[in-house]
């Protein structure tokens, strides 16, 4: 990912409000992110998401979907106060809110 440094902050918090939304998996992640111009790898995404878990920001259950298991991943309080916080930051950069 490009800027990777500037950005992954925002790439977090987009996990974060999806995740406060409805519970959320990697590849619907990976998908939902290219949407909006962050093209993450697994690689990258994955150990993003388990720091999250371990930081408290989210949390994760595993999911038996015939052979495979889906891990979901759901915001916590401490992620949906930090998500407010940080969207109250951001609002500087944006003329006019506009779609997450
Ligand atoms: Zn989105």
């Amino acid at each position: 990912m490009e800027y990777r440094d500037l950005l992954s902050g925002f790439v977090r918090m987009h996990i974060l409000y999806h995740a406060s939304q409805e519970e959320v998996y990697g590849v619907w992640l990976i998908d939902e992110l290219a949407h909006h111009g962050y093209r993450l790898s697994a690689g990258t995404l994955y150990p993003m998401l388990h720091k999250m878990v371990k930081d408290g920001y989210l949390t994760v259950r595993s999911e038996r979907d015939g052979r495979t298991v889906r891990k979901l991943y759901t915001a916590t309080e401490k992620g949906r106060a930090g998500l407010a916080v940080a969207r109250e930051r951001v609002r500087i950069f944006a003329p006019k809110d506009s779609d997450a």
